[in-house]
């Protein structure tokens, strides 16, 4: 065999797995066909915070006169953004080619399928054996199947836009959806946000979720519930006709498709040597992130299992060291912290009210709200509102829920209390950090209590 493992996908999950498995002393490769650090660092996750962190700067100014500030009306200047975001992205490709030089690890770039159970065939035709091989091809972004929408952009796109659109209708009520509707608003677009149900974040705290919806509807976002595209005409002008359910129309500049996203399995061989994918094209894996193929595992965004770059990291490690002669937990997927990146943000771990009462779990709820003090000197109407859930029976605290400034920050700790068994009496017991909004958590009494 040419090497030990052979991973396909220089993303988040690949590149852990390749660089652990190199550091056990394996021979490893890793084929990436397009930049390295996948999703994440390319079109995901590290130039979305960038944009999140742009968007603010409006809040902070417009704050800063309540403080003293006297600034000039503040100008925002798109492609200064796009250029700065782009040169830190590209310095990171390079860090992470640099770390997989560092390591040993042969990086071939350039697509590659898999033509047997060892067996990897690049796009230049070359054939590469190998003892096992990792698919951690990720994902892509989807558009909808309606009328007009090739006229539409997705996520991947967004990341490149040349010029910030005056009027955006962003569709879908997932993290994407959410997180650019907030970026573009910070950014003084005027933007709608369309979701199909009753209630974007379908999954997350039913608290939150409504109550983030709240927060942004009062900063001027347009959130539209119940509300679908018919279809979408590009006028001569180049703006966009759209047609939504109910008879409204809506001329916009941009319309961001934020309706999912589909593993990337297309044209990788793997039906025909017995992988086995779920209906939606995910790769079908056990325990032991196997395939249905002994020499063939997957990991991260293409198992569909949680599409969250710290699983994908944790998968790859885990299948790395046990092929290489470590023994490692799978993470566990019931305390995984997440944050959607809003304005405000919205972070949680652990389970909601509405699962744990399904799972007819006896619980008590903690809930508050309160205005931070960072905006006491404002006009600036943003309230955070934080809620534990606990197991009334050995008072286990089972989810920890935020919306407000700073709640993905505030959410990691809690994880870690949390994934050490944490009850609501060694919350109590904890001194608070004042003034500060993560004290809410250890101050939450009988009068919040339901
Ligand atoms: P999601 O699957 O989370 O959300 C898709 C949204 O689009 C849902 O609201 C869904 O509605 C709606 N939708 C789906 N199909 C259609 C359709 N045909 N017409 C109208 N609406 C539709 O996908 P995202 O693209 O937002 O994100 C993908 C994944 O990426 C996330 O699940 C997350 O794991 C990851 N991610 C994580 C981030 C983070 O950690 N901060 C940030 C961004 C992404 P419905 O609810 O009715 O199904």
């Amino acid at each position: 065999m040419d090497y030990d493992l052979f991973v396909i996908g220089g993303g988040s999950g690949g590149i852990r797995a390749a660089r652990t498995a190199a550091s056990l002393g394996a021979r490893v490769a890793v084929a990436e066909q397009g930049p390295l650090g996948g999703t994440c660092v390319n079109v995901g996750c590290v130039p979305k915070k960038m944009f999140v962190y742009a968007a603010h700067y409006a809040e902070y100014f417009h704050d800063a006169a309540s403080y003293g500030w006297q600034l000039n009306a503040p100008s925002f200047d798109w492609p200064t953004l796009i250029r700065n975001k782009n040169a830190a992205i590209e310095r990171l490709n390079e860090l992470y080619r640099r770390m997989l030089d560092e390591s040993g690890v042969v990086l071939y770039e350039n697509h590659a399928h898999v033509t047997g159970a060892n067996e990897i065939t690049l796009a230049d035709g070359k054939t590469i054996t190998a003892a096992n091989i990792l698919v951690a091809t990720g994902g892509h972004p989807t558009r909808p199947n309606i009328p007009g929408a090739e006229h539409g952009i997705v996520s991947d796109d967004a990341f490149f836009l040349e010029a910030l659109p005056n009027k955006v209708m962003v569709v879908g009520g997932g993290y994407i959806g959410v997180e650019f509707a907030s970026i573009f608003h910070g950014l003084g677009v005027e933007t709608i946000q369309i979701y199909r149900g009753d209630m974007f974040l379908r999954g997350f705290d039913d608290d939150s979720r409504r109550f983030l919806a709240e927060q942004m509807q009062q900063q001027g976002l347009d959130l539209r519930f119940h509300c679908e595209i018919e279809h979408i005409d590009r006028e001569d002008s180049g703006r966009l006709q759209v047609r939504l359910t109910g008879g409204q129309q809506e001329t916009v500049d941009t319309v961001l498709f934020a309706t999912g996203r589909h593993p990337n399995t297309e044209s990788l061989g793997l039906e025909e040597l017995g992988v086995e994918l779920t209906a939606n094209g995910a790769i079908l894996v056990d325990q032991q992130y196997n395939t249905a193929v002994p020499s063939i595992y997957a990991v991260g965004d293409v198992i569909e299992r949680l599409m969250l770059t710290p699983v994908a990291l944790a998968e790859g490690s885990v299948v790395a060291r046990r092929l290489f002669g470590e023994s490692a937990s799978n993470p566990d997927y019931d305390l995984v912290p997440t944050c959607v990146f809003s304005q405000p943000n919205m972070a949680s771990v652990g389970m909601d009210e509405h699962t744990a009462r399904e799972q007819g779990i006896d619980v008590l709820v903690y809930r508050n709200n309160f205005r931070p003090l960072q905006y006491s000197l404002t006009d600036n109407p943003t309230r955070s509102f934080v809620k534990l859930v606990v197991d009334k029976h050995d008072e286990r605290v089972l989810g920890a829920f935020m919306v407000g400034p700073e709640a993905g920050e505030i959410m990691q700790g809690l994880a870690v209390a949390m994934t050490a068994g944490a009850t609501k009496a060694q919350f109590d017991a904890t001194l608070g950090i004042h003034p500060t909004s993560a004290e809410e958590f250890v101050t939450l009494r009988e009068s919040t209590k339901e």
